[in-house]
């Protein structure tokens, strides 16, 4: 029915009663949402049991093509239709994230009770933008900000942001850094960042986003840990300031994605510090290892950032879509982020109860901290903390295991829980390829392969609260089988 057809106030109260009923479908009553509710639930239920022995990687995509004809029409489907088009092409093709032998890039996770934190938020539909509208979401928000600051910092005016993901999360950290400086923006020019070859390409990309493309990059040496050389920094900064620039920004990764390597983080800040340049520590990876007493040692330093990165879809298992930007002095972040429109005049209660809006680029936002605290609360820290080790403890077991294959060299013990390798380069470097390809072409463990220095390496990138010794034991044998071909062909 088109409103054109509605001239007067008697027809215009017909209309409405018809156009509310048309609209029903959207506002299904218990019976027909406890349907849905069971039928999703069935099916999230399969994909759970079948989770152990499910692919790690389909290789068959043309699954995924039949989606795009699939075409959104007047009249809705079948349930059991749609869940069905669901797993064929949309769930199924490429690489299961969910899988414990997802063993490439970086991990993500997707623990169960996460689920249920979306879940609720979508059904609530909460306000996670502004304290006003939102005061409970936004205190949940808050709370974990400050308990991830906690992990890094003892002091400070401690603030930060959820986004969606890291590189989101850098992206807010450069632009904060950006406008803490005092510079003008024609004086960008003269602006340095430091950073290394191992920095994650997020951060050129905020650079980037940023309008800061055509500032001085210095790409530092790294040693034979992966990590930034601080002595080289110190020259390079030193040389900067003889040529009048302005040293501005020194990136350090606590985790490289390659390799799992942490840099000086110290020996960084103690430079930074010194020279006034502003910090920040990309810890999208690694930064939950944190939370482990006997790595402590790695992360000594970190507490002298300005700003930090971490991804809880990574490091705490929760399912894609949440990163988060930590800076110690969140007036800093809120010079660079705030925003004040008559629309939201309602919204300005006190200047010291920070509203999400005024600490990130979005306004209306996702209730995405409700899927952190859940599994938080729920399970408490200690099966955390346990999976973490684990994944540790996994790395260097494959690190063991992988030095015994005469084929194959490590290219350092691992760090943290990436395991970094490659077949010898007497067999040829594409060799590294062909066993990356022929891990898909099996398809119980995914890996992916990276270029260091020229050359190409493969990883196990152990960070999937599914991940065990199981699979890891696959990992080995797929390698050993490949090498025993490679030697006997
Ligand atoms: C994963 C990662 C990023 C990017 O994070 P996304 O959540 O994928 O956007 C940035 N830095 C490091 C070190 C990472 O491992």
């Amino acid at each position: 029915m088109s409103i054109s057809q509605a001239k007067d106030e008697a027809e215009i109260l017909h209309n409405l009663k018809l156009l509310e009923l048309e609209a029903a479908p959207l506002e299904p009553n218990a019976n027909e949402r406890s349907c849905i509710t069971k039928a999703f639930v069935a099916y999230s239920e399969e994909f759970l049991e079948n989770i152990e022995t499910a692919k790690a990687f389909d290789a068959n995509v043309s699954a995924s093509v039949k989606i795009e004809s699939s075409c959104i029409s007047e009249t809705g489907g079948q349930l059991e239709d749609l869940l069905q088009e669901l797993y064929e092409s949309v769930i199924n093709p490429g690489l299961n994230p969910a899988s414990g032998g997802h063993l490439g890039f970086i991990p993500g996770g997707g623990i169960y009770s996460a689920a249920w934190g979306d879940y609720v938020a979508a059904v609530a539909n909460s306000y996670a933008g502004m304290r006003l509208a939102g005061p409970g979401a936004v205190a949940l928000e808050h709370k974990l900000i400050h308990w991830m600051g906690s992990l890094f910092w003892t002091e400070g005016h401690i603030g930060g942001t959820l986004c969606s993901g890291g590189s989101i999360a850098n992206l807010v950290a450069v632009c904060t850094a950006r406008d803490a400086t005092s510079l003008k923006l024609n004086e960008y020019h003269r602006l340095v960042i430091y950073l290394s070859h191992q920095t994650h390409h997020c951060v050129q990309k905020a650079l980037r986003i940023a309008g800061l493309s055509d500032i001085n990059y210095r790409y530092i040496p790294t040693d034979d840990f992966d990590r930034m050389r601080v002595d080289s920094l110190e020259q390079q900064i030193l040389w900067d300031l003889s040529q009048g620039l302005c040293p501005w920004l020194v990136v350090a990764s606590a985790g490289t994605t390659d390799t799992g390597a942490v840099d000086q983080l110290k020996e960084i800040g103690h430079l930074a510090r010194k020279h006034k340049i502003w910090y920040h520590v990309d810890a999208a990876y690694g930064g939950f290892f944190k939370l482990l007493p006997e790595m402590q040692i790695l992360f000594e330093g970190i507490e002298m950032a300005d700003s930090i990165v971490v991804d809880p879809h990574k490091g705490l298992f929760l399912p894609y879509g949440l990163g988060a930007v930590l800076v110690k002095d969140v007036t800093l972040l809120y010079k660079s982020h705030y925003y004040k429109a008559h629309y939201l005049q309602d919204a300005y209660l006190n200047n010291d109860a920070w509203s999400p809006a005024d600490l990130s680029p979005e306004l209306t936002r996702h209730f995405r901290a409700l899927r952190m605290w859940i599994p938080l609360k729920l399970h408490g820290l200690a099966p955390f903390k346990s999976a973490l080790r684990e994944k540790i403890l996994l790395a260097r077991y494959a690190s063991f295991q992988l030095q015994k294959i005469p084929e194959i060299e490590l290219r350092l013990e691992p760090q943290l829980s990436v395991v970094c390798f490659r077949v010898r380069s007497v067999f040829g470097d594409e060799k590294n390829l062909h066993l990356a390809e022929y891990f898909r072409s099996d398809g119980r463990i995914f890996i992916s392969s990276t270029q260091i220095e020229g050359l190409t390496y493969l990883r196990f990138a152990i960070l999937c609260f599914r991940t065990h010794l199981d699979k890891i034991e696959i990992a080995l044998s797929i390698v050993k089988d490949f090498c025993n071909k490679l030697t006997n062909s």
